[in-house]
């Protein structure tokens, strides 16, 4: 067994744990591996022991790895239904590459992005499936919504319509142990809630909250998580000086 066939084994089976724990059923918590300064080759091994939805944090980093996957599946005959998510920071200027590129955004906290996001998906793709990031704790991670103007920011993203609102992400700063994990999960699950039950137009796929990482994913699980993203749980420690 290669060593990220055996993590994301280990990594399934955390997250298996964390279900039962929480009393959900284990196919609620989806997982997307994060394979952001990992090589193609990286993404082949994951996909090879049964995992299809990568997430990417650098745009430019993404969209040149999802064409070498492309490549090298084309060369061993797989055509595996690979989902690609872009899940860090997106400046109107890269807007286009994600429309092009992706099959999820992650990361829209701005009305913009998201109307840039439509206008840009190519016609011949399915509609981009979005979340709304939002920021819980207004720590360190700048990035997202105040969760008092998500309810506004969802609304108007589910009429546009070339995207589709999945649900919304978080990325809370670290917290010193499980409860204090599960209290910050918990604001983003309430967000999540409070939007569900607007009965909005344009909400009838509106399943996804993205939350907790390899280090907390299972309080994000507690709080109700129905995706984590895991990354150097799976694929090791990341070299950003490479
Ligand atoms: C890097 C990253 C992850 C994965 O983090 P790990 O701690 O390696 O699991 C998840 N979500 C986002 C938005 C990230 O940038």
């Amino acid at each position: 067994m290669t060593t990220i066939e055996n993590q994301l084994q280990q990594t399934n089976a955390r997250i298996t744990d964390a279900c039962a724990k929480a009393g959900r059923p284990a196919q609620a918590v989806q997982l997307l591996a994060v394979s952001k300064t990992f090589a193609a080759e990286a993404v082949l091994a994951a996909l090879q022991a049964g995992q299809q939805a990568f997430g990417e944090n650098y745009i430019q980093e993404g969209v040149e790895k999802i064409a070498a996957v492309r490549a090298l599946c084309a060369d061993l005959a797989l055509t595996p239904a690979l989902q690609w998510h872009c899940i860090g920071p997106m400046q109107s200027n890269k807007t286009r590459l994600v429309a092009e590129n992706f099959d999820w955004a992650q990361t829209v906290d701005r009305l913009k992005i998201a109307e840039r996001l439509s206008a840009q998906r190519p016609e011949e793709l399915a509609p981009l499936q979005v979340c709304i990031q939002v920021n819980v704790d207004g720590g360190s991670t700048k990035a997202g919504v105040a969760p008092q103007q998500a309810l506004e920011l969802a609304l108007a993203v589910a009429r546009l319509p070339r995207l589709v609102l999945r649900g919304i992400m978080s990325i809370p700063d670290d917290a010193p142990g499980f409860e204090a994990q599960c209290a910050l999960h918990q604001r983003a699950a309430a967000v999540f809630d409070a939007i569900k039950a607007s009965g909005g137009t344009g909400l009838e796929n509106f399943d996804t909250l993205s939350m907790g990482m390899t280090g907390d994913l299972e309080a994000a699980i507690m709080a109700g998580s129905t995706m984590v993203r895991v990354g150097s749980g799976i694929f090791g420690k990341r070299d950003y000086a490479r």
